[in-house]
Formats: C-alpha cells, structure tokens, sequence
C-alpha cells in the first residue's frame, strides 16, 4: 500500500535512511518495501524525486470524509454525570468548532430525565440517548454494541471518552470492533493544520510527550484523563437536539450479570475533586512522619494525595496516588511535601492554581514548578504550620 513510482525513483537510498522500522530498503538502484512497513509516512518525507505515496482511500477502504461530527460519551454513574464527561465537552467544543461540525454527547443509561439538558448546557449540540433497563448497570458488552452501533449509523469524525475505570474498560472494544485506533491517557487533543486529531499523551515512563495520530480510519478515538480538560461554563438558556435511539434487545444481551453494586462510604475527599490537596513524599521517612500530613490536610478541609514512594512504602493507599500511574488532580492550592518532583508525579499536579513545595533540597526539581518553595526540614516545618493553624 505504499506505492513506489519506479521509474522516478533514482535508488538514492534516503528513504531506506530514514525509515524508522527498517522496512525499506535500495535493491537493484530502486526502493523495496518490505513487511515491516507501518505506513507512517517517513520515507515519503524524505524522498527527494516524489517516488513514493501511499493510497490513504486503498489503506482504510473507507471514505474518511463520510466521518463527521465530534462524539463525547457521556459517563453516567451513581446517578449523576462524571465531571469527566463537562471536561471532554469543553475540549470537544474547540474541536468541533476548528472543524465546523456539531458537538454531540451520547447517553446510554436506564433513564436519561434531565441529563440531555445538563449536557447542552455543558456544550452538546446534539445529545443522542439510548434509554434501555439492560443499561441499568454498565456492562462492557452491552455499552460496546450500543455505542458501537451508533458510531456506525451515524459515522462521528472522533470519539471521546474519560479515562475512568468505566471508559478504560469499554471503549478499546469499541475501537477494536470499529476497526480504528484508540489514544489511552491524552492530556491534550488538538486539530492539526491537515484537520486530523493530534493526540498528545506522555510515554516512555513520561520522559516525552508523543503525538498520535490516526489519519486513515475513521472514527478517530481518544480516551482522556479527568482534570486535565477544562469544562465550559455551565449555561442553561443553551439549545439543542435530543434524538432518543433504540439498540436491537440482542446487542444489549451482556455476559455478565451485576449482582450488587456497594458504593464506599469515605470521608476521605476524592482527590480529583478537592480544591485542597496535601501530598507527601518519601521524605516523611515513615508512616507515622505520613501522619503530619494528614494532620496538615484535615486542617485546610482538604484531600491528602501521596508519591508512589508513599504508596509502595504502604504509608497511605494506591487511590491516593498522584501521577502518571495515579490519578491527575487539578486542585486550587497543591502542598507538596518531602517530594523531589520526579516527572511521572508531577504530571499528575501540575495543574494545581498555586503549589506550594516543602524541601530540604534547595535544588529539588519540585521548585522548578513551585509557586512557594520552603526549604527546611519538614518534621521542623509542618508541625509549626499545624500548630499556627489550630491556633
Ligand atoms: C513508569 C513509572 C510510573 C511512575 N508513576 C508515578 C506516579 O504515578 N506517581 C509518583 O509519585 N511517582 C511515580 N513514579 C515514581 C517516580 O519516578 C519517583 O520515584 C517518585 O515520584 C519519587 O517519590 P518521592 O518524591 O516521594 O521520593 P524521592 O524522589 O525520594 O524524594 C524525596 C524528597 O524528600 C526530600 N526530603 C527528605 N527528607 C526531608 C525532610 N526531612 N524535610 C524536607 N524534605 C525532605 C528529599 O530532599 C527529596 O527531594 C513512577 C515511576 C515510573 C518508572
């Protein structure tokens, strides 16, 4: 499916130079292409006589341009819509508007009532819902098909999603059974200057920011992480369609059956919605250290998050994990304490409106991203801070 022009090809060899897979190679004065070949497109970059080009129609076998529209599936749980969900609608509004289409969200549950109107609010032109009682419960099949089906009558450009545990576990399926790419855990999506989705995301460890693309399948797919987005102000007198849709009774049959669901009783705030988070870092040296930041936490009637350092020393649980294998918080006041500010847990904070970081490193890296810095010891530190504050 590359197609490789050989009477202009002169054998110069670039594209065999700069092909990062190995896949092409000079044989007899004229470029070969070999299995390996990905289609990214580096070698037509690099060739200097215009030999080669890939037949973008042959490679999907789909009329890209029939694709149209920006879908958000809307996340509903617990009776409410996940905040995710007002996040994806705010980033699908510059989406949609940078490539003149509609915006429309996708509402699978038992009874929709007022959700349509919240998501028009939130920025949905178009709110498709599919009201079933086999949608009572999520089941991964019975919302794959129906999203599924929907994608295919309706041909959305691009799907987004949370990067919650319910989108985590759905929406590879739907990609696998549309036949199109799936971008896990983006923390930006963009339309590029040649109208596809870039979706940026960290990889290798977050040491560097990959943008990905999809550009010859349809729909263009990308789950998102909550807090990342920024949702649109919520406004009521906003108008839009509401198109009620019915899935086939056999595609809602699931494999699974949801026996109970228990919902955790916490006094603990969620930390992807506290306004206040207070984390600490291997630097609290042990889990009673950890306690003066619970201690620290509890007093400003915030969230306590922690490194992964905290979390494998078992000084605090996995949900309260900031980071890259953690969870992003995007909090109006972020205290960082005994925490150097490797990459894969900075990713998770940087967000935060004012961060205020507690060292003895002068040179620590959490500085770099600090709004306050104190450098001291914090065993000195927090419990003067407690102190003044129960005062
Ligand atoms: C694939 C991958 C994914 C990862 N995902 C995550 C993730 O999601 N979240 C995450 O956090 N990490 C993650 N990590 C680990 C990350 O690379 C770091 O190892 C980790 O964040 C370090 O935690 P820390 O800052 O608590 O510990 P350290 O890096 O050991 O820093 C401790 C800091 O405490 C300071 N300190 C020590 N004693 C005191 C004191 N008495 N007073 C004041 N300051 C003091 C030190 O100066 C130091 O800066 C991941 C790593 C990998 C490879």
């Amino acid at each position: 499916m590359l197609i490789i022009d050989t009477d202009a090809c002169i054998g110069c060899g670039l594209c065999e130079d700069n092909c990062p897979f190995d896949a092409i190679h000079v044989e007899e004065g004229k470029a070969v292409v070999g299995d390996e070949c990905t289609l990214c497109g580096a070698c037509i970059d690099h060739c200097e006589v215009d030999a080669l080009t890939i037949d973008k129609e042959e490679v999907a076998g789909i009329d890209l341009d029939a694709w149209s529209g920006v879908w958000v599936y809307a996340e509903y749980r617990n009776g409410r819509i996940a905040p995710v969900t007002h996040e994806l609608l705010g980033v699908g509004t510059d989406l949609a508007k940078k490539r003149g289409v509609k915006l429309a969200a996708v509402l699978l549950c038992e009874s929709a009532g007022d959700v349509p109107a919240e998501l028009i609010a939130s920025g949905a032109d178009i709110v498709y819902t599919v009201e079933d009682p086999a949608l009572k419960d999520f089941t991964d099949d019975a919302y794959g098909h129906a999203l599924e089906d929907l994608a295919l009558k309706y041909k959305p450009e691009i799907i987004l999603a949370g990067a919650t545990a319910i989108g985590r576990s759905f929406i590879p399926m739907v990609a696998t059974t549309l036949g199109t790419g799936l971008t896990a855990d983006c923390t930006s999506l963009e339309i590029g200057d040649d109208g596809h989705l870039h979706q940026t995301r960290p990889a290798f460890g977050g040491n560097i920011m990959a943008t990905i693309m999809c550009p010859n399948h349809r729909p263009q797919m990308s789950t998102v992480r909550p807090m990342v987005m920024q949702a649109n102000e919520s406004d009521a007198s906003r108008t839009g369609e509401v198109i009620s849709e019915t899935i086939a009774p056999e595609r809602l049959i699931s494999r699974c059956r949801v026996v109970k669901s228990v919902y955790t009783e916490s006094n603990q705030v969620n930390i992807t919605e506290a306004d206040v988070v207070v984390s600490g870092g291997r630097g609290l040296e042990t889990a009673e250290g950890f306690r003066l930041v619970e201690e620290l936490a509890d007093l400003l009637g915030g969230a306590v998050g922690a490194t992964r350092a905290a979390v494998d020393a078992d000084w605090i649980g996995y949900p309260h994990q900031v980071g890259q294998t953690g969870k992003t918080v995007a909090s109006k006041l972020y205290v960082a304490c005994g925490i150097s500010g490797a990459i894969q847990h900075v990713i998770g904070m940087k967000s935060s409106e004012t961060i205020v970081a507690i060292n003895r490193d002068e040179k620590a890296t959490i500085f770099d991203i600090a709004d306050y810095g104190v450098v001291g010891d914090l065993f000195e530190i927090l419990p003067a801070v407690i102190e003044k504050l129960k005062k």
